[in-house]
């Protein structure tokens, strides 16, 4: 394996960071601030910027607008853009809208992608991604209420979704529905879009995430389907292929949040440091020459550098062997970063003492909004199950074929 990162791709990392220096980081205070209108005028200043500089979609090919980057490049860029909770958003990359823009650049028809995809690409609308209900559990995603039935031409949805991610000024929604009851349960539901101004589409409300509303992209919504009735023009695919284009994206997907999570990690281990080294207990006495402290930064170090190598790892079996074939690698990095992170967030901000919980530092956003790292894309448990399963075949026992999952 070669550790070097080859020139042009690191010249692309360099410029990125340099990008999130000059522009994004700037824009960060104002984030803090809870007041998302005077957020989202600078971030179209900043997001135009990164547009005209050719820093825009890395996740998407070039024939598609983007800078048709390997998962591997991919992945280091989402590292370098993990540094800011606002850094996928400068480049068009944010979740779940990045995720939406490749299922449609994969699935959609060409009027799918004339409506719905070109207007993304642009950076001129945003969109959500509604599965997880409040009803059901997410854990078990075959488990579903939200159900799209066929009347003519049209598709009627009746369900309740929550966690919504950016549900709150998104032009349309990719909601997974059932549409063949009958069916084996991972050939149930469908991917159908519905565009937020279609009657019988509510928007409840913003979920308050540890005290934090947000609002726009920065939002997870409760929103209801009554009746809402959508062309059956709509559904993505044919019927019934909701997880199979869901699964298709798993693998690369956790490979981008993964990274980005260890650009939150390596900001946070900066702050950490900073603070240790320069942070007075007395006169001329650091807080850096405590041992717990050293300790705390050694380990991180340790566990960022160690995760990392895991992640990369996991990127070269995805393009080696396929993401299939390399499950237990995939999963193993989702709930082994989701620790990492939270661990590192967790020294950082008791090395800052006070100023850590308070919003004067990036570190309390991070601490709110990535504890779900350790629930969302899988919880880590259902990750741990698949990794031992998979392990325990080899040595003969098979946890599928007795039921237990
Ligand atoms: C920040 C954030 C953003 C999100 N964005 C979106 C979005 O945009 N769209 C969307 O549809 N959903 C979204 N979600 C929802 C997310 O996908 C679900 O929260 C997740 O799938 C878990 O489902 P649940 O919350 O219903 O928990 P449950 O399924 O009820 O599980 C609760 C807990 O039980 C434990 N558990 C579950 N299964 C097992 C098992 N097999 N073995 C052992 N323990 C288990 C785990 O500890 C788990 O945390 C988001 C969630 C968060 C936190």
């Amino acid at each position: 394996m070669d550790f070097a990162v080859p020139e042009p791709i690191q010249a692309t990392l360099n410029e990125i960071r340099e990008f999130l220096d000059a522009h994004v980081l700037p824009v960060e205070a104002l984030f803090r601030d809870h007041e998302m209108p005077p957020v989202e005028a600078a971030m179209r200043e900043v997001r135009a910027k990164a547009k005209a500089r050719g820093l825009w979609l890395p996740q998407l090919s070039k024939r598609h607008g983007g800078m048709g980057l390997s998962l591997l490049e991919h992945g280091l860029v989402s590292e370098v853009l993990g540094r800011s909770p606002l850094g996928n958003w400068a480049l068009n990359c944010q979740a779940p809208d990045a995720g939406n823009m490749e299922i449609l650049a994969e699935y959609g028809t060409r009027e799918q992608r004339e409506r719905f995809l070109d207007p993304l690409i642009a950076g001129d609308t945003r969109s959500c991604f509604a599965m997880t209900e409040p009803d059901k559990a997410g854990s078990n995603p075959v488990w579903l209420g939200t159900a799209a039935r066929r009347e003519g031409d049209e598709l009627v949805l009746d369900g309740h979704k929550w966690f919504t991610s950016g549900a709150d000024g998104a032009a349309f929604a990719i909601v997974m529905a059932v549409t063949e009851p009958e069916g084996p349960p991972h050939k149930r539901a469908s991917m159908i879009i519905v565009p937020t101004d279609t009657p019988g589409y509510t928007l409840v409300r913003n979920i308050s995430v540890m005290g934090d509303v947000g609002g726009g992209w920065a939002s997870h919504a409760e929103v209801r389907f009554e009746g809402c009735r959508v062309p059956a023009a709509n559904m993505l695919g044919f019927p019934g292929a909701g997880f199979l284009i869901a699964q298709a994206r798993l693998g690369p997907g956790r490979i981008h949040h993964c990274m980005r999570w260890l650009g939150i990690c390596e900001r946070a281990f900066d702050m950490m440091c900073q603070r240790a080294a320069t942070r007075e207990l007395a006169p001329g006495k650091f807080l850096g020459e405590k041992q717990t402290i050293q300790n705390w930064i050694a380990e991180s170090r340790v566990e960022i550098d160690s995760a990392r190598l895991a992640v990369l790892h996991a990127a070269w079996r995805i393009d080696a062997v396929g993401q299939k074939a390399a499950r237990v690698e995939v999963s193993g990095i989702k709930f082994h970063v989701a620790k990492v992170l939270r661990n590192v967030l967790e020294r950082s901000i008791q090395t800052h003492g006070a100023l850590g919980i308070t919003d004067d530092t990036v570190l309390s956003f991070f601490y709110r909004h990535e504890r779900g790292a350790q629930i969302y894309d899988g919880a880590d448990e259902v990750h741990k199950t698949v990794v031992a399963r998979e392990l325990l075949e080899r040595y003969g026992l098979n946890l599928r074929s007795r039921g237990t999952k």
